[in-house]
């Protein structure tokens, strides 16, 4: 590229970026033309229960609609009539494939279309879907990562549908697919994808939650399931620039680039008012989730410049697991259509706020009731202290492994960085729960009978907890807002699939051990308030080193989580450690969600993936610098190289700021070619270790400082380079012109 085009291609891109016009969006319409309220299309591509009702014969209905609320497995008697009901309501949308949708283990989803065409006995196409076709099917698994779980002679994986999950038609440009949300499993029925785990520890938590409640004396709750509200941040930058980004279109992350002079310091861009074209893309990608049946309910913008937000109403955490995976894919093609490109990489600007996910979570039983909702009687709210402790006995015992749940190489950069909850976790309670749990602690004053003491707790009566105080603390990394917790680790490029299934199965086995109690006392013939005034008490004291009200943010308190016993794990193999214990393992195979195999095999996943995420990068960042950076660099010098000719003809003391220049620009290149080489040999090295942990280790410690290294050169470089020879859109650009 000759030095003219090398700037052209960027200034291109910037009047690209800056005179696109607003793409004109509407709401789909009804059969006269007129555009529908989102009422009247809300799930129109989604086999819901109406689609059911109308597709279905009533008894089939009647059966398919137990199947789902008891979440149970398909009858194999109803599914050749529940397929052809399903094929015929999709191919009247339109649908010509179906597929089965499913979590492997790269964090996104998979899907292997097959044609409803079949021939009938007499040679003539008909469209046909069988019940055996949508109860189970079999992709070529082998390019899956299994993590050694499934060696390569036994590579048949199998998908089987999901009843819980509604099935639902995606929409192209050139044909529409019917999907069946399945979970994925080898041979031997061992899980090879994200939402297995999940379902299974669902049904740990609803067995073990319905117990408790059945000693609280409820007799109607049936189930109980985990919710989930996950708050999805993203950047959007126009795709001119993408195309320019090497980086960008390898790792989803800026590998170099120097911080603009404004970035986000004057907190104009959070709630502020959404620009047309993000807007228009918003719109657009609200009706296309709401024919999906995605609950889109808010929007904004987020702190950084470019980043935004979206939030849905919470749902059953299984189908708000599967709704986030379709709501990353819609954001990333409707971005396209705009012009813009999707990043959901947790910190792809250095220096500006990274993105997460916040997921909201509680339980809530088969007859709608919150668990984690404090009531209004004593009764309710002994029950309320029980689910909460459970909780907080959780997040305490498991904390090592939650992290491990949210660890890549993409949330390293976030957690622990000075706006996203740190790589500790802790619980933030707020302060008047605390204090109720500080008093339960205390205990009784003198005499005082248990009833007495519940009411003189104020646990009589919980106020409605103030959302406004508890939303507050926004360094907590399990914070409870009011009815609910907010898990604020999780990465924006994440599947919730997997960090949901360890929280829910540690609330499990929490719930159990507070049960077992409970009983114990129950059966010693204590009442009921004292059983749980003391269960409850025990666990508040057991508990104590979670929770943390502070500033999750400040340096004191590293140094005082350490002192409570509290992992700090600030990279990815450090928290990934975890998932590789034998007690961890030994926890989830009790809890029913993983065995030991399983658990070990994933550990293995997140490595591999940890390590190639890093070698990919290292590799990119290297070929930037070799093609792009330092080249500009090395025409710079021989531009001054020249000027110093002529401005010594000027006079001897005419060159002699140029001449400083020119050292410090040598001094900056020699500095960036060594860091590169540097770097490169870090990475060799590390490569060349065989075992994964040790490797994963190598690739945290030296690779990633390595790193950088070269990236602090070449931002100086930039900072110094004439803007016409740099090659590379810069953060003011990408950031701030849409
Ligand atoms: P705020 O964060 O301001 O309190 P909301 O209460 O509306 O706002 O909730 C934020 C997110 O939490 C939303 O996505 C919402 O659906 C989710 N959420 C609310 N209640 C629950 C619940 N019981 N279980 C799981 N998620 C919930
Ligand atoms: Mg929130």
């Amino acid at each position: 590229m000759s030095r003219e085009s090398a700037a052209n291609a960027r200034y291109r891109a910037i009047s690209e970026a800056s005179s696109r016009c607003v793409r004109t969006v509407e709401p789909p319409k009804d059969a006269a033309g007129k555009p529908m309220p989102v009422s009247e299309f809300f799930g129109c591509n989604t086999f819901n229960t109406e689609a059911m009702e109308k597709h279905l014969p009533a008894d089939v209905f009647r059966k398919l609609q137990e199947t789902i609320k008891n979440g149970s497995r398909l009858d194999m008697d109803i599914a050749g009539a529940v397929a052809h009901g399903m094929k015929e309501w999709a191919v009247s949308r339109g649908a010509t494939h179906f597929c089965h949708w499913f979590q492997p283990q790269t964090g996104l989803t998979a899907e292997k279309h097959d044609a409803f065409l079949a021939f009938d006995e007499r040679g003539r196409p008909i469209e046909k879907f069988s019940g055996s076709l949508l109860i189970q099917s079999e992709p070529d698994a082998s390019s899956f990562p299994s993590g050694g779980l499934r060696s390569t002679f036994e590579a048949r994986g199998y998908t089987a549908w999901d009843a819980s999950s509604p099935a639902f038609i995606m929409e192209g440009p050139n044909g529409n697919i019917l999907c069946i949300p399945s979970a994925f499993v080898g041979y031997h029925g061992e899980a090879l994808d994200q939402k297995a785990p999940l379902l299974r520890s669902m049904e740990a938590l609803s067995k073990k939650a319905t117990e408790i409640l059945r000693l609280f004396g409820n007799k109607t709750a049936t189930r109980v399931v985990a919710t989930a509200g996950p708050e999805q941040e993203y950047f959007l930058i126009d795709q001119a620039f993408y195309n320019l980004r090497p980086d960008l279109v390898s790792a989803g992350r800026t590998l170099l680039g120097s911080k603009p002079p404004k970035g986000q310091e004057l907190e104009d861009h959070y709630f502020g008012s959404i620009k047309p074209r993000i807007q228009a893309f918003m719109q657009e990608a609200e009706y296309e989730l709401y024919k999906l049946g995605f609950p889109a309910k808010t929007r904004h913008n987020e702190v950084a410049p470019s980043q935004y937000e979206i939030a849905p109403i919470f749902e059953e955490a299984n189908v708000a697991s599967d709704h986030n995976q379709l709501l990353m894919e819609i954001l990333r093609v409707v971005a396209r259509r705009h012009g813009f490109v999707l990043l959901l990489h947790e910190k792809p600007f250095a220096g500006i706020n990274g993105s997460g996910k916040h997921v909201n979570w509680s339980m809530a039983d088969s007859d709608g009731n919150n668990l984690l909702e404090p009531g209004t009687t004593p009764h309710q709210n002994l029950q309320f202290l029980v689910f909460l402790m459970a909780t907080l006995k959780a997040v305490h015992k498991r904390s090592g492994l939650l992290r491990s749940t949210v660890a890549s190489s993409g949330n390293d950069h976030r957690l622990g960085a000075n706006e996203a909850p740190p790589a500790i976790i802790s619980a933030f309670l707020g302060e008047q729960l605390n204090r109720i749990l500080d008093q339960i602690e205390k205990g009784a004053k003198g005499d005082e009978s248990t009833e007495k003491r519940i009411l003189s707790l104020g646990i009589s009566a919980l106020p409605a907890v103030n959302r406004d105080y508890t939303d507050r603390n926004r360094t907590s990394p399990f914070a409870f807002t009011g009815n609910k917790f907010e898990f604020r680790a999780v990465g924006s490029a994440f599947a919730i699939s997997t960090p949901l299934a360890v929280l829910n199965s540690a609330v499990a086995e929490s719930m159990d051990e507070v049960g077992a109690k409970l009983k114990e006392k129950l059966k010693d013939g204590a009442p009921l308030e004292r059983a749980v005034m003391e269960v409850v008490k025990a666990a508040i004291t057991e508990t104590k080193a979670i929770r943390f009200e502070g500033n999750n943010y400040a340096g004191e308190w590293v140094t005082e989580a350490e002192k409570r016993g509290l992992p700090n794990l600030r990279t990815t193999p450090e928290a990934l450690e975890y998932m590789g214990r034998a007690d961890e393992k030994k926890f989830l195979e009790k809890a029913g969600v993983l065995s030991p195999a399983e658990s070990e095999s994933r550990y293995h996943v997140k490595l591999e993936r940890y390590i190639k995420d890093l070698e990919i990068e290292a590799q990119a960042l290297e070929d930037i610098v070799e093609t792009m950076v330092l080249p500009a660099a090395y025409r710079y010098q021989a531009e001054l190289g020249n000027t110093l000719g002529a401005l010594e003809k000027v006079g001897p003391k005419a060159g002699a700021r140029a001449h400083k220049t020119a050292e410090k620009v040598a001094s900056l290149t020699g500095k960036l070619a060594d860091s590169t080489e540097a770097m490169i040999a870090a990475l060799h090295k590390a490569a060349g270790i065989a075992d994964l942990n040790k490797k994963a280790k190598s690739f945290a410690e030296t690779v990633v400082p390595a790193m950088a290294a070269v990236r602090e050169a070449a931002d100086s470089l930039e900072d110094t380079v004439p803007d016409d020879l740099w090659p590379l859109p810069k953060y003011r650009e990408m950031l701030f012109i849409a």
